[in-house]
């Protein structure tokens, strides 16, 4: 054959696929078939078997199951992005029914109810998570965070559940900040669990990448969703995730134990007005805290200074701690939730919700605590 045929076509075949350790990473876009048959079967899905990565791949189902194992789901669907698995999850739960979203949501998930589906026609209310009666009896699915972005208040999942279960209604809990290593809301009654994966389960800040768990039935659904609009993952990314996820178990336990310790050093400073972490005494969540989250707070916490001009200041003299507007990483983070990650809301409606011109978010990594308390100490001059 002429060599460029040769180019084509060698390479193509190993005897035996070698048995390795760490599963490899199928960066294919297709798979191919022996026969019509198996084609037939496994494209209509009578065979189990792979077709087209967009449809679904070795790398996705991995961390799919790896992830429903974690939350005690039948289930784990593994999407684009978290934002991706949070509209797969709205379309899985819902009945044509309008959906209904909690007052305090990442503000991804408020411009996709708001921005983009109530142009579809979805009617979409709000509600405040922390009095499950104000959960609409029209909804039909519900959408709210187990901790909530930035203040890391704590939802009281299983009375959410029974409302919502009442409406007849199916409840979608982001899991993103609580993680799994916290708090399972599938055990509390949440139909569907999403996750940035992005975040706390991937953990090294290089992977954009989400999750949806739950019943068989509705991750097909949120599945089949995703493969429809293209919101599928890259088997890279994937095999990215699950190997973050493998020391999950040990960067949570690090970062949870650092943020209990800096909301207590916080707690104690005199510039700091106040400390929002579930850990401290005389918090309004602690009792939904000891029931969720193993009477443990969140990797997460927020402060507040004075002011905006001594927000800019505390950041600007940071020295390890870098402002990134994300959170869930190996190193500590920082963020200004009302110029960044909240900006979308107008000052009054920020203030409603708890987020000042003053407060300042702090993801927490996996530093020593010592090494954090004094660049904080520094920081705040
Ligand atoms: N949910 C929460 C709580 C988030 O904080 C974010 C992003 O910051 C998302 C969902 C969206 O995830 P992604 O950026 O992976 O799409």
């Amino acid at each position: 054959m002429h060599p460029d045929t040769v180019a084509v076509h060698a390479g193509e075949t190993i005897a035996t696929p070698p048995a390795s350790l760490v599963p490899p990473i199928w960066q294919t876009s297709v798979f191919t078939f022996e026969d019509l048959r198996t084609a037939g079967d496994v494209t209509g899905g009578a065979a189990p078997g792979y077709s087209y990565t967009r449809i679904g791949q070795p790398n996705a189902d991995l961390f799919g199951e790896a992830v429903a194992a974690l939350e005690d789901a039948e289930a784990g669907a593994v999407a684009a992005s978290g934002m991706a698995a949070i509209l797969a999850a709205l379309i899985a739960g819902r009945d044509g029914r309008p959906v209904a979203a909690a007052e305090e949501l990442y503000g991804g998930s408020v411009a996709l109810v708001e921005k983009f589906l109530a142009p579809l026609g979805v009617r979409c209310l709000r509600f405040d998570a922390h009095d499950p009666d104000s959960v609409p009896a029209e909804a039909g699915v519900v959408l709210a965070e187990s901790a909530s972005n930035p203040l890391g208040r704590l939802a009281d999942l299983e009375a959410l559940a029974n409302r919502a279960h009442e409406h007849g209604a199916r409840l979608v809990i982001d899991n993103t900040f609580a993680t799994p290593y916290l708090c399972r809301p599938h055990a509390h009654g949440a139909d569907l669990v999403v996750h940035s994966v992005t975040k706390f389960l991937a953990g090294h800040g290089d992977v954009t990448l989400g999750v949806v768990t739950g019943s068989g039935e509705l991750v097909r659904l949120a599945q089949s969703a995703l493969t429809t609009f293209g919101a599928t993952p890259d088997p890279f990314a994937c095999w990215l995730a699950l190997r973050g996820l493998r020391t999950f178990g040990v960067r949570m336990e690090r970062a949870v134990a650092n943020a209990r310790g800096v909301a207590a050093f916080l707690a104690g400073r005199p510039d700091v007005e106040r400390v929002h972490h579930a850990s401290l005494p005389g918090h309004a969540d602690r009792e939904l805290a000891r029931r969720y989250l193993s009477g443990q707070g969140p990797a997460i916490l927020a402060f507040d200074l004075a002011d905006e001009a001594a927000a800019a200041a505390f950041i600007s003299r940071l020295r390890l701690i870098r402002y990134a507007p994300s959170l869930g990483d190996v190193s500590t983070i920082v963020l200004h939730p009302a110029t960044t990650s909240h900006r979308q809301l107008d000052e009054a409606e920020q203030r409603r919700l708890g987020i000042l011109p003053g407060t300042v978010r702090l993801s927490l990594g996996l530093e020593r605590l010592k090494d954090l308390e004094e660049e904080l100490a520094h920081a705040l001059g």
